[in-house]
């Protein structure tokens, strides 16, 4: 491995920040990660990470990459209660009026919740002698050389509460994985570089969560069902096996159709679903924890890759970079794919390391981007620019939903790719057009 200086400061270490260090532990002496806020010692939702009280899906290519950073880890996660799902056939997936096929595929995901998860992972990172975690510290400002081209570390706030104060921190690279929210693009407008364009479309989406009791007759055979928002109503609904025999429910809808807040109103919620089983499973089931709900406004992804000036020893990653619509369950699985490039541009070498690093991480996010707003876009609410390649698109994803709710094949096919495991070109190959055509027309 290209040994390219003594410390790295990751800003973050939700998920995005955790695998970030773990491709710059390969690289520099020691890696610091700053979090704001104090870890959980149990497997608890926290502040900064607000999202994880909502299902989340871990699509198979970012188990995939998780298990060649951390070799090992869904095993270990299953034997502390996780569950693995076939994808295909053990998972119900419902969209554009019908159900997906289901048999056994070998496509396997992981059933876990999101601060198990992070927690199984930051245990791992924190095995290797040269990371080290500061809890409850918040970076505040980036500090510079002189002439303001490189960022040589962070003033931080260490251990807020604990009689730690402000401090500099030194570094040869600084990496923000701050999530969505992040000041990258303010403190480069602060020192006269270019803010990166920002690209969004709003969708406004009203998420609401409960964990339940999951009994074995709850969805016979099968580990997790997915209702996509879709035409007429657009309210969807997602339910998860999790570990500790838990379901996660999680209900929601555009553009402010919000479910409400209430145990009646909530289950009047999944009754109004185009399909009954998530309402069959919590109308009688037993509640583990109260209603929490979540507002998601936009997708919204900022084109550092555009830049022509960005300042060395310096990157943005993760949410940061790009924060997708969360319906489609794919942010942890791009900061996997974004933490494997960075392991190969680091690898490369320091030189030209954030237009390197900025252009592989906008090609990784494209293909995800295009999935999460050629989604949105079916909404005739929802605001942006629909091209006639994209309504074709579109139009023949839903050939091909129709097709594959009797051609197990079909199914596979697409979630393959929407488990960002294939390329979206791999569905519109001669030969699957044609199982498409056979299978809309055969009915
Ligand atoms: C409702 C919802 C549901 C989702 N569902 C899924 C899903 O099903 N599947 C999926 O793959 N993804 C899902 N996501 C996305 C996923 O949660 C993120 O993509 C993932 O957490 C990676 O984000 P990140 O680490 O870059 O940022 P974040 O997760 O936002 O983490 C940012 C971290 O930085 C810390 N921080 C912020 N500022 C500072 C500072 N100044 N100093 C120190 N620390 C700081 C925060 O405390 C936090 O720990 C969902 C998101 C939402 C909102």
């Amino acid at each position: 491995m290209a040994h390219l200086g003594k410390h790295a400061i990751v800003i973050g270490a939700s998920m995005g920040g955790l695998l970030a260090a773990r491709a710059l532990a390969d690289h520099y002496d020691e890696v610091s990660l700053l979090e704001r806020d104090t870890l959980p010692e149990t497997h608890e939702p926290r502040k900064g990470v607000p999202q994880g009280r909502h299902a989340h899906g871990l699509l198979a290519r970012g188990r995939e990459v998780l298990d060649q950073f951390f070799p090992g880890l869904s095993e270990e996660m299953i034997g502390q209660g996780a569950l693995y799902g076939d994808l295909v056939d053990e998972v119900r997936w419902f969209n554009h009026g019908v159900y997906l096929a289901n048999a056994p595929s070998g496509l396997r995901g992981l059933l876990i919740s999101r601060p198990m998860l992070e927690d199984g992972v930051r245990r791992r990172l924190l095995q290797l002698s040269n990371v080290r975690l500061l809890e409850h510290s918040d970076a505040l400002e980036p500090v510079f050389d002189p002439a303001g081209i490189r960022m040589t570390g962070i003033s931080a706030r260490l251990r807020r509460g604990e009689g730690g104060g402000t401090a500099t921190m030194d570094a040869d690279l600084v990496l923000d994985a701050s999530g969505r929210g992040s000041h990258s693009s303010a403190w480069l407008e602060a020192l006269g570089y270019t803010k990166p364009r920002e690209e969004g479309v709003q969708v406004n989406i009203a998420y609401m969560t409960r964990l339940y009791r999951r009994r074995p007759e709850h969805l016979p055979g099968k580990r997790a069902l997915v209702m996509a928002g879709c035409e007429p109503g657009w309210r969807f609904g997602v339910i998860l096996a999790q570990e500790d025999e838990r379901w996660i429910v999680t209900l929601g809808g555009y553009l402010g159709d919000r479910p409400p807040m209430d145990e009646a109103g909530y289950i009047e919620f999944a009754r109004s679903l185009p399909e009954p089983e998530i309402f069959e499973v919590i109308k009688d089931a037993e509640p583990l924890t109260p209603l929490a709900p979540y507002q998601f406004t936009a997708n919204l992804r900022r084109h550092y890759e555009e830049l022509n000036r960005f300042p060395d020893g310096f990157l943005v990653f993760g949410d940061a970079l790009c924060s997708f619509n969360p319906v489609y369950g794919q942010g942890m699985t791009v900061a996997c794919t974004e933490a494997l490039a960075l392991h190969e541009c680091l690898a490369a070498g320091v030189q030209d390391l954030s237009r390197r690093f900025f252009q592989t991480a906008a090609k990784l996010v494209d293909i995800p981007w295009q999935i999460a707003v050629g989604g949105d876009l079916q909404h005739r609410a929802v605001e942006g620019k629909r091209t006639t390649q994209l309504r074709f698109v579109n139009w023949y994803l839903m050939k091909l939903f129709q097709a594959a709710q009797y051609d197990a094949v079909l199914a596979t096919r697409f979630l393959e790719v929407a488990n960002l495991m294939k390329p979206p070109s791999s569905l519109m190959t001669p030969q699957i057009a044609l199982r498409v055509w056979k299978g809309n027309m055969g009915r």
